[in-house]
């Protein structure tokens, strides 16, 4: 296809999805790890991600480096690997975060699903998200106090320990691989997405776990993919191959929300 008519079609497709946000209240928007790497954020299996970069690199595969049972079993490898890792230094939300933010105080009943752990949306402002794999708090597990990240006190061996009972181990308020994702979490999601009327999946290709299991309660057929990469499931369904920080500029065009 060439440039002008994908431009075409691509305007074509952002008029459906401004006229949808336009029309319909009830708005869940489920996000994957391509939200993130808007602001900035590395995601897991691209073949710039975590994953693919670190294969070989370490004795276990970066999984496992960031299992429960490596936190338990050797944490001095485990927070070697998130250091190298999983720090991201001072990242602010993109402007899809903010988008959202805006869209909720314009009145629409937004709710955000999302698998990434960063906390982007709240810092952006929305209130109603639901963080399947948690979210940037740390907290010791010993005494279970939240612990601010400069807070952490590393020991010899580079494992992050509290400053308040000095012994437990700092860890992020994460759903580690090994660990089950919050089963209140899981049903608040799925009741958001039962209900909504229109729904937006971003960032992800649709064909990993968990997002397939939870877009299948949505029962209406207002439903919006966005991603860069080519999907492979999404049904019936109206998919723009773009960022999607490019579609809310471009859906705000109309909209003009005040976005901060
Ligand atoms: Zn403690």
């Amino acid at each position: 296809m060439d440039e002008g008519r994908r431009f075409n079609r691509m305007q074509n497709q952002v008029l459906q999805l401004t006229k949808w946000i336009q029309q319909n209240q009830r708005i869940v928007f489920f996000g994957g790890a391509g939200v993130s790497t808007d602001a900035g954020i590395p995601d897991f299996r691209s073949k710039d991600g975590i994953y693919t970069k670190n294969r070989n690199k370490y004795p276990y595969e970066p999984e496992e480096m960031l299992s429960v049972s490596m936190l338990l079993n050797n944490p001095r490898l485990h927070f070697q690997f998130v250091r190298e890792n999983m720090e991201h230094g001072d990242i602010q939300p993109a402007y899809s975060h903010r988008f959202l933010a805006a869209l909720e105080a314009s009145g629409k009943d937004v709710a955000v699903v999302t698998q990434n752990t960063d906390g982007l949306h709240q810092a952006a402002g929305s209130q109603n998200v639901w963080v399947l794999h948690g979210d940037n708090r740390r907290y010791c597990m010993a005494c279970g106090k939240t612990v601010e990240k400069n807070q952490a006190q590393l020991d010899d061996e580079g494992i992050p320990r509290c400053p308040y009972c000095q012994e437990g181990i700092i860890r992020g308020n994460v759903v580690m691989f090994g660990e089950n994702l919050d089963s209140k979490v899981v049903s608040g999601a799925i009741d958001a997405i039962a209900k909504a009327d229109l729904l937006i999946v971003a960032g992800t290709s649709l064909n990993v776990y968990p997002a397939v299991s939870f877009i299948q309660y949505y029962p209406g057929d207002r439903f919006v993919v966005i991603n860069k990469e080519p999907v492979v499931q999404a049904p019936g369904s109206l998919f723009i191959q773009a960022g999607i920080s490019e579609v809310f500029q471009q859906v705000n065009e109309t909209l003009a929300l005040p976005v901060s």
